[in-house]
Parts: structure tokens; C-alpha cells; sequence
């Protein structure tokens, strides 16, 4: 038995499916989890001491690659004073005008512990500011697992056979609407059907959690008119887009503009963080300025920002980096494409900024219903097959391929070897 089946066995026992996370657990994939000792750069080791290139990044997170030193050096010369307070510190100041130095309209931010923290406390802010109690979502986008948002939600939910879960009451799911991706008819709909009722319309810019849907020219723009039109708040999901596609997020790089933002990921430098952020008017309504309420003992933790900032702070001095991510993307997505040509395998590839994913279908897969065709089964063996070539990818289909600045010429070149062979072998 390999060490991470060892682990595995004893995992089982004491945490639900072995994980803290379900997709973890590879029950979309077959096969044993590996146990993760060490990540540097682009690469990770398991327990094994097995070597691989890895593309989830924690999900996200490590769009500078594993133990980048300053953010390493950051987080030491942070925690030898002191882990937490439940005061404030300088930190979060810097933390927040970094934040809205960089990203497009945002003026105020609230800093919080986790991505899923984030959207359920903009969707209360949204509902508080409206006075409204409807949000409309869209089908295959996830936006962490708050009772409200655990309705038609994408990512591990989605291979879970269950796509709403059990434990979220009719009440909490009844003033969440269901539209459809890139059809501004469904949203219109639903805005014509339900007039005055709308809080907001919450969106992940580029759907990521049902592999990779980037929007439609017009989409977003028009998400932003029918906002208007009705009153409504536009939240941007930008837990995986912020920070990513652009310095700024998915406002700058469509030229679009949120009302409330919600980030997670990246901003945390690896460490768990979230924030939701958008104009003052909209965030004084938030305690103690205003009636929303919404609190975090360990909410902007001091070592928390210093891995988050240092992060921030690299990716402003080094803007080249989105560049080089998204080309490095393209090269896998050109190459991917060549293979599934050469050995005639139904793919689709779609590609935007540092994410990618191939789905194993003939149809292009602009919405839910078409990332639903894709075979998973042909997903988990291509998975499989590229594990044992030392490539890492998402244990479940419907997940991005996260890129990060850290991945190499050589790294990319040895990744689409192991593709064209392992889409040989399917
Ligand atoms: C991951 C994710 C979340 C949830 O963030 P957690 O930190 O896992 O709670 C919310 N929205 C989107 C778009 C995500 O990808």
C-alpha cells in the first residue's frame, strides 16, 4: 500500500469521504487521493514523494505557484508577533486600499474567511440594501455552499449526483431564481415575472465550476442593463476570476461594471480569506455603519493579509504575469485541440485568461445543459492517465485547469506529451 492509500484508509474513518472538501476525494475520478507533503513553484509531492505538475493551485489560490518567498517571508515576519488579535492592524488598512487600487469600482471592503462567507454575506447585503428578497443565479455556478446559493449550484455539487442539498429548507431555496448562462432571455424572464422583488442578480464572470464557460460577447453587458432596467444589484462571483483574468478581475478585463464584488482564492495567498467589496454607499450599509449585519472573529487575521497582500502587492509589480499565464493557457488549449484532431476524440476545449478545460463532447459548450454532455466517464480515464504521467488536474470534470505564472516552457511541453498520449489511450 502506498502511503496516501494508508492515509486514506485512516482518513476515512474520522472525516466524512476521507476529505474536507468532497471533490477532494476523487469519487468523481476512481481511484486513491493523494496526500500532499510539499508544493513549489508549479509542482507539488505526494507522500509518496511522487512528483507532479500540478493545475488546481488549491483551487485557485496559487496563481504565483506554491512557497513563493516573498509571500512565505511575509507570513513569518507577520506570525513571530502574534497569530490573532480581534483588533485591528495595519494590515487590513493596506489590505483594503490595495484592493480598491486595484480593482475597477470598488471603494469600500469587508474582509471575511472564506469565499462562501463572502457571497452570503453580499446576497444579505444586496437583500438589505433593496429591500428585496429574490436573487437570481445561474445554473452550473457555484458560489460556495451557503443555503441560499446550494440551488442548481456547480462544482463538487454537480458530482454529487444530488445538485441540491438535503438540510436546505424550501424557505431558505425558495427566493433563489434559476437562470440559465449566457441567455439574457432567461434573466429577463425572471426579472418581467418577478417585478420590484429582485435584490440581485449574482454571476461568476467566467463560469468556472462547470469547467470553464466564458461569457458571450454582449452577456455580461446586457446582465448590467437588465440590472438597471429593474433596480436590481449585479454581484460579480470573482472568488476565481479576481485577481486572475486581470489585475482588476472580470470588470476590467470585460469592461464591466459590478455593483458588489465578492473575492476568495487569490486573495488569500493560499491562507483563508474572502471579501466582498463594491461602492461606499452600498458597503455603509454594512455593521456598524448601517442595519446589515455581518462579523468575523478571525475576519482580516493579520497573517492572513500578509500572505494576501504580498500576493497583491507581486502581482502589481509584475502585470507581465497575466500574459504569460494566459499564453502558457492557449499552448495547452492549441495543443489539446491538435491531439483530440489527430486522434479523432470528441473534445471541446475552451480556454479564457489562465483557465482551461476539455470536455469529452461534440457540442460546444456555452451553458450548463451543453457542460452536461460531455462524458465523464472518458473525463475520469483521461484524469487517471494523466496522473500517472505526473500531470495533477481536477479530480472531477466539471472544474477549471488553473494555469499560474509559475508553470515553465518545460512544464507545458512535458503536459501536452502527457495529453496527446493519455487522449491516445482513451
Ligand atoms: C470556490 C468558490 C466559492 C466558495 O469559496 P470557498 O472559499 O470555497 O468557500 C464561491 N464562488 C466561486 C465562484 C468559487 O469558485
Amino acid at each position: 500500500m502506498t502511503k496516501s492509500e494508508q492515509l486514506f484508509e485512516r482518513a476515512v474513518k474520522v472525516l466524512p469521504g476521507g476529505v474536507n472538501s468532497p471533490v477532494r476525494a476523487f469519487r468523481a475520478v476512481g481511484g486513491n487521493p493523494r496526500f500532499v507533503v510539499k508544493g513549489k513553484g508549479s509542482h507539488i509531492w505526494d507522500e509518496d514523494g511522487v512528483e507532479y505538475i500540478d493545475y488546481v493551485g488549491s483551487w485557485g489560490p496559487m496563481v504565483l505557484g506554491h512557497s513563493h518567498p516573498d509571500i512565505l517571508k511575509a507570513v513569518y515576519d507577520r506570525m513571530v508577533n502574534g497569530l490573532s488579535f480581534g483588533a485591528p492592524t495595519a494590515l487590513e488598512v493596506k489590505m483594503a486600499e490595495k484592493m480598491v487600487e486595484m480593482v475597477p469600482n470598488i471603494e469600500m471592503v469587508r474582509m471575511v474567511n472564506s469565499g462562501t462567507e463572502a457571497v452570503m454575506s453580499a446576497v444579505r447585503l444586496a437583500r438589505g440594501a433593496t429591500g428585496r428578497d429574490k436573487i437570481i443565479k445561474f445554473e452550473g455556478c457555484y458560489h460556495g455552499h451557503s443555503d441560499a446559493m446550494l440551488v442548481g449550484a456547480g462544482s463538487g455539487a454537480l458530482t454529487q449526483g444530488e445538485p441540491d442539498s438535503k438540510g436546505v429548507t424550501k424557505g431558505a431555496a425558495q427566493d433563489t431564481l434559476m437562470a440559465q448562462y449566457n441567455d439574457l432571455a432567461s434573466v429577463e424572464r425572471l426579472l418581467d415575472a418577478n417585478p420590484g422583488q429582485v435584490a440581485a442578480v449574482i454571476v461568476e464572470p467566467v463560469a468556472a465550476n462547470m469547467g470553464v464557460v466564458p461569457p458571450k460577447d454582449g452577456f455580461l453587458q446586457g446582465l448590467r442593463e437588465l440590472c438597471d432596467k429593474h433596480g436590481s444589484l449585479l454581484i460579480f462571483d470573482e472568488v476565481i476570476t479576481g485577481f486572475r483574468l486581470a489585475a482588476g478581475g472580470a470588470q476590467e478585463y470585460f469592461g464591466v461594471r459590478a455593483d458588489l464584488v465578492t473575492f476568495g482564492k487569490i486573495i488569500g495567498g493560499g491562507m483563508p480569506v474572502g471579501a466582498y467589496a463594491g461602492t461606499r454607499a452600498l458597503m455603509e450599509q454594512v455593521a456598524p455603519c448601517g442595519p446589515v449585519y455581518q462579523a468575523g472573529t478571525l475576519s482580516g487575521n493579520p497573517v492572513a493579509m500578509a500572505a494576501g497582500l504580498a500576493q497583491l502587492e507581486i502581482l502589481t509589480a509584475h502585470p507581465e504575469v497575466y500574459h504569460k499565464m494566459e499564453t502558457s493557457a492557449q499552448y495547452i488549449a492549441d495543443h489539446l485541440r491538435e491531439s483530440a484532431k489527430k486522434h479523432s476524440a470528441k473534445m471541446q476545449v475552451n480556454q479564457i485568461g489562465s483557465l482551461l478545460c476539455p470536455y469529452f463532447t461534440e457540442t460546444p459548450v456555452d451553458c450548463f445543459a451543453a457542460a452536461k454532455t460531455s462524458d465523464t466517464k472518458k473525463y475520469a480515464k483521461y484524469f487517471n492517465e494523466m496522473l500517472l504521467r505526473g500531470v495533477y488536474l481536477a479530480p472531477s470534470q466539471f472544474e477549471a485547469m488553473f494555469v499560474s505564472s509559475a508553470h515553465t516552457q518545460d512544464d507545458l511541453a512535458a503536459t501536452v506529451k502527457a495529453a496527446e498520449e493519455s487522449i491516445a489511450a482513451l
